[in-house]
């Protein structure tokens, strides 16, 4: 078969990676790609972008292509599923209805009040109805929020009232155009984040592994926040009891609330956790795909043919599949250009990949293309290197020597991935 992979970041690149590895699969296209994927064997990109679903939609039609996997949110909250399927095309994700867990906080907040699902208390505005007097009545640190998609950067922690008001302000203004029209502003929560990622299909799901990623630039935690410094997976902190709560608290009332309110979930559904003192699984956010840098880490511990998974969550047999797991740790580092995540700089020269392609473990690529010269940086998060290991410092080693073959002008990356997993670990 053949199958079409939307999105180019390392995230798309482990998908194509996994699908390329199916015996089922004659070819997988990933549009765009990055120099990643045109290198892969069995895998070549398209030049189509991620959210040109009427061009999408045709390339899949001519080829044909008879399983497409969507990556990034933009094209799901976008409808892509609705259209894929309503021209008879095998399209794994959630409807457009769906995907607004991730498209809209507000609704995504409204939606886990109603259904009683754990998740910090909240008020939602608009231009028009902004209340200061409420702000001031909080609790503070404050988080506000802009309720549409803003590439992870639409949430700011707020330490007084006044800059509270003002945040609010500036997104209400237009400071994150249409996304900050309507904010929430929610209580902060303390305890520690941990990403749960699931399949389903209306209420089927299997749980995949679970894994940990690091938000802030650099190490020890600090700096601005960014899309992903590191993940790996198994996420120690996430015992087999913790592991039911969530699926029984968060995973089955989600599922169940979508499907009684008319909007059944299909795809990967990925809940951003953070877990109180008490084991509390409050949530976050919600993603209506695979998370990034995540899925690098997971994917390598997946055993299981993933593009039989993605059938199985198509054709809502999942109650009848198994999921097999490499039972190594895998922890992934990201390496990003200079700059990140502010303004950064593109068309570095990177050197050292053909010695890291010889060592153990995968550099799997984000933001990177080919020149005459060779791989050139072409995005903030440059590439993710992956390693496997009986233990998570064996797999964080393993990482670190791919990384430390690699090296363009301004390269930045984290040393200290994987910290709080080596602290359960001693
Ligand atoms: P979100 O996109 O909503 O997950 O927010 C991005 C990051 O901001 C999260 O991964 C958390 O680190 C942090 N964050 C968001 N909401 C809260 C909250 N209510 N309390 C504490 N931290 C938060």
């Amino acid at each position: 078969m053949k199958v079409l992979i939307i999105g180019g970041g390392g995230r798309e690149h482990a998908l194509a990676w996994k699908c390329a590895a199916s015996p089922r699969v004659e070819h997988v296209y990933v549009a765009p790609g990055n120099a990643g994927t045109a290198a892969e064997p069995n895998v070549s990109n398209v030049a189509i972008a991620a959210d040109h679903i009427d061009g999408l939609l045709e390339f899949a039609r001519d080829v044909p292509i008879d399983l497409t996997i969507v990556g990034p949110e933009g094209p799901l909250v976008g409808g892509i599923v609705d259209r894929f399927t309503a021209a008879g095309m095998r399209c794994f994700g959630p409807s457009r209805a769906a995907a607004r867990l991730e498209g809209s906080k507000a609704f995504s907040k409204d939606f886990l009040r109603r259904h009683r699902i754990p998740s910090a208390s909240y008020a939602t505005f608009d231009a028009s109805d902004f209340d200061a007097d409420y702000v001031r009545s909080q609790r503070l640190p404050l988080v506000v929020k802009a309720d549409g998609l803003a590439a992870g950067k639409g949430v700011v922690i707020c330490d007084s009232h006044a800059t509270t008001i003002e945040t609010a302000r500036a997104m209400l203004g237009g400071s994150f155009g249409v996304a900050g029209q309507r904010i929430v502003i929610e209580e902060f929560l303390h305890g520690e984040e941990v990403s749960f990622i699931v399949v389903a299909h209306h209420q089927q799901v299997i749980a995949l592994a679970t894994s940990q990623d690091h938000k802030r630039r650099d190490d020890g935690d600090r700096g601005p926040n960014t899309g992903g410094m590191g993940a790996y997976s198994p996420a120690p902190l996430v015992t087999p009891a913790l592991h039911q709560r969530i699926m029984n608290e968060v995973i089955r009332p989600t599922l169940r609330g979508l499907e009684t309110d008319g909007n059944p979930y299909t795809g990967f559904l990925y809940a951003g956790l953070m877990i109180g003192a008490d084991g509390t699984p409050n949530v976050l956010e919600f993603n209506c795909r695979f998370g990034d840098p995540e899925t690098q880490p997971i994917l390598m511990r997946l055993d299981s043919d993933l593009v039989e998974l993605c059938e199985a969550g198509l054709n809502g047999t999942l109650d009848r599949t198994e999921v097999r797991w490499d039972s190594r740790a895998a922890l992934g580092v990201v390496m990003a250009a200079a700059g990140y995540p502010e303004g950064y700089r593109k068309a570095d020269l990177i050197s050292g990949l053909t010695q890291a392609a010889r060592l153990p473990g995968k550099v799997f690529h984000a933001g990177t293309s080919a020149n005459d010269a060779g791989v050139v940086t072409a995005g903030g998060r440059v590439l993710c290197a992956v390693g496997l290991g009986a233990t998570v410092r064996a797999a964080q080693r393993h990482a670190y020597d791919l990384v430390d073959v690699i090296h363009w002008d301004g390269v930045q990356y984290r040393r200290d991935i994987g910290a709080r997993a080596l602290a359960r670990e001693a």
